[in-house]
């Protein structure tokens, strides 16, 4: 069936209709997914679903004008925030419940003929990898994840004075861009970090996760008081080119091109 460029304008699963999905077949899914769990005081719970799917849809949108044909799944809106859970409403997954979820989007797609699946992640707690070796050895599909914030560390150390982890000069710069009506800039905590006592904690390849709100006692990590629209503009921009090349060479893949075998 040939591809008509350009027909389908939302890559959104969510705002398709079934005719217009036969019309372009899609051979890429792509499910963002985030997590719901407070944001210091000034951002929302939602903000890394919100990300994920804005960012996926964008990118999405830019490469399906080039040629790709690439549909967005709804967002998986709970990661895993089992350090969190002594903060009100904050949901958490375990990674045995990701995987079910992981396996039955993975199969679903695979049934009906899309084995290409992409990631997209925005939670720096979810941790896909031995997740999607598992599922490409049961499905055989080509199974890739992007992880949003380790994408262009050069240009976040170029652009951001103390970019923080979680809620902070970054993070608050994307939804001032985004969904700037969902930010209380005028509630922001300091985003400080409580070191741990144990030193050895920090030397490098030796991790275990923060107890959140002892080690962030305003439930955020970095400094939003430097944010701004326009970093976030920019930082966003530059994530939606790179993730529509990811996007676009996925789709355009043919079966043999490595690793797609
Ligand atoms: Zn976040």
């Amino acid at each position: 069936m040939p591809v008509k460029k350009q027909k389908r304008i939302s890559p959104a699963l969510r705002d398709i209709h079934y005719n217009e999905l036969l019309e372009s077949l899609p051979n890429l899914a792509i499910q963002p997914w985030g997590a719901t769990e407070a944001h210091n005081n000034h951002l929302p719970y939602g903000s890394d679903y919100l990300q994920a799917e804005a960012i996926s849809c964008r990118a999405a949108e830019k490469a399906n004008l080039l040629g790709a044909r690439s549909v967005v799944l709804p967002p998986v809106p709970y990661g895993n925030n089992a350090q969190q859970l002594d903060q009100i409403s904050t949901i958490h997954i375990s990674t045995t419940t990701a995987l079910a979820i992981l396996r039955d989007v993975s199969f679903s797609l695979k049934r009906q003929g899309i084995d290409k699946l992409l990631l997209v992640n925005t939670h720096g707690g979810n941790n896909f990898i031995p997740l999607i070796r598992d599922l490409i050895l049961e499905t055989g599909m080509l199974i890739v994840l992007v992880n949003i914030h380790e994408m262009i560390p050069e240009f976040v150390a170029e652009n951001f004075e103390k970019h923080g982890d979680h809620a902070g000069e970054l993070e608050t710069s994307m939804m001032l861009y985004l969904t700037p009506e969902l930010v209380n800039m005028e509630d922001a905590g300091s985003g400080k970090r409580i070191p741990f006592k144990i030193k050895g904690l920090s030397k490098k390849g030796v991790w275990t996760p923060r107890p959140w709100r002892a080690s962030h006692p305003d439930l955020g990590s970095g400094d939003p008081s430097l944010a701004s629209f326009e970093k976030g503009e920019k930082y966003v921009s530059r994530i939606i080119e790179e993730l529509s090349e990811v996007i676009l060479e996925l789709s355009l893949a043919k079966k043999g091109d490595l690793p797609y075998i």
